[in-house]
């Protein structure tokens, strides 16, 4: 071991005694030969081709006093060289080891592997997406290696950490990419046209569940020139809707509200009426982008079996909530499924296949985040903060989320 990783090794662990006084008190840790290290290893996932940095947000992550290193390739598949990134500022590493030595700050978009997440510097600072389900492996990884995990999904929806919200960046990527490749797959065009041999009528898409990945398909949707219908469950959506030309279905239910501008978990009841009344819609649809989602929740069922051998001959579903479960009961996860002339994609984390865009988006968002921890070149955890107190899932050996600590099932813990 390097002496100054030895002694940033020591600086840690004399930190970590006293590490929850020091949080609670919004003290300073983490700091490596001056600067705080921001690291952003390879992603290793299959089919992950998104990376949390990009040559734009390079200098502003060091006008906040840090050092960036990023491991070679890591920016490649989603257009961005290492000799780019060097030139914004960035180190670049040969290998992960390199790239994580001396890390106070690692950056990643997909949650760690448990490999990953044992090759993470003891008591380092981790951002990446990290959702309440991630498995008790990882997680008790995490927990042993006393990381203090921030997670996309947590960061609160809340006007001030608009910026930071990865989740919105990501979904309206996913919304367009869900057309695009919707579109590509009917067998018919999407606008009207007006020809010589006569009329031919624009194609009908329905979109279910308007949030921010709905209001992308539909605005996409209407750019391609299609008839758009859309629903959900939240009264809210209707005016955005309709501010981008698309007709909101209402449906006569007595819909039960939930907090923070999300749906709440329906009951069978209600899905099953819902079911009934948009019956009508869908199987009058070419294309129906379903984009549905409870959050930490599976997604609800809004297209049956029986309802798919109802629909057109040609239509086509892309189902957004693959990763949850899926809209559709048909879906399987990252696959297309043909039934009785209907094609179903559930092809998952859309994003990643327009690399560029939603890395450059992610990039933002990390920025973002950095901004809010670090001050003065350090990272600062003010837990009377609600960005930071929602945000981080883990610190001091503690897992600080009701439902992720649900999932892993690791007994009762404080947050
Ligand atoms: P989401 O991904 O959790 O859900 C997608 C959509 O599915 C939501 O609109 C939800 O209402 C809908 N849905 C759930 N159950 C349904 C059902 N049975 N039938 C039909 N639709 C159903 O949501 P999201 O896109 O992440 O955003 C949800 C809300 O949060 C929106 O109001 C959005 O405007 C708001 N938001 C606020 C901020 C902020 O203030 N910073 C940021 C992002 C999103």
């Amino acid at each position: 071991m390097g002496t100054a990783l030895r002694a940033w090794t020591a600086r840690v662990c004399r930190l970590s005694g006293c590490a929850r006084q020091a949080a609670r008190l919004g003290a300073r840790l983490l700091r490596y030969d001056g600067a705080v290290k921001l690291s952003v290893p390879r992603e290793t996932a299959p089919g992950e081709r998104r990376t949390p940095l990009s040559p734009d947000s390079i200098p502003r992550l060091k006008s906040l006093g840090l050092e960036v290193c990023v491991e070679a390739g890591a920016g490649i598949e989603a257009g961005f060289s290492d000799e780019s990134l060097a030139a914004a500022g960035a180190e670049v590493a040969p290998d992960r080891s390199g790239c994580l030595a001396g890390a106070g700050l690692v950056c990643k978009v997909q949650p760690p592997s448990a490999e990953e997440a044992a090759a993470l510097p003891e008591g380092s600072a981790l951002i990446s997406f990290l959702p309440t389900s991630t498995s008790a492996e990882v997680v008790t990884e995490l927990l042993r290696r006393r990381v203090t995990a921030f997670s996309f999904e947590l960061v609160p929806r809340i006007s001030r950490a608009q910026a930071m919200d990865a989740l919105s960046s990501q979904a309206s990527i996913g919304g367009y990419k869900a057309v695009l490749v919707g579109a590509a797959r009917l067998a018919k065009i999407l606008p009207l046209q007006m020809t010589a041999a006569g009329t031919v009528a624009p194609a009908r898409v329905l979109v279910m569940g308007a949030g921010v990945a709905g209001l992308q398909a539909i605005a996409t949707a209407r750019r391609l020139g299609a008839v758009v219908e859309a629903t959900d469950v939240r009264s809210a959506a209707k005016e955005e809707v309709q501010s981008l030309g698309a007709t909101f279905v209402e449906l006569d239910l007595e819909v039960q509200e939930g907090e923070g501008g999300y749906a709440r978990e329906q009951s069978e009841e209600f899905l099953q009426r819902q079911r009934e009344l948009i019956a009508q819609r869908v199987e009058q649809s070419d294309l129906v982008v379903t984009t549905a989602a409870v959050p930490g929740r599976k997604a609800p069922i809004l297209i049956t079996k029986e309802l798919v051998e109802r629909m057109r001959v040609g239509a086509v579903i892309v189902d957004l909530a693959a990763d949850t479960g899926g809209n559709c009961e048909l879906t399987r996860p990252g696959e297309e499924v043909q039934v009785g002339g209907v094609v179903i994609l559930g092809w998952r984390n859309l994003p990643a296949t327009v690399p560029t865009t939603a890395s450059q988006m992610l990039a933002r968002n990390v920025a973002a985040i950095a901004g809010h921890l670090i001050k003065e070149g350090e990272l600062v955890l003010d837990f009377d903060d609600e960005i930071t107190a929602g945000s981080c899932a883990l610190h001091d050996g503690q897992i600080r989320n009701q439902l992720m600590r649900e999932a892993a099932q690791l007994g009762p813990g404080p947050g």
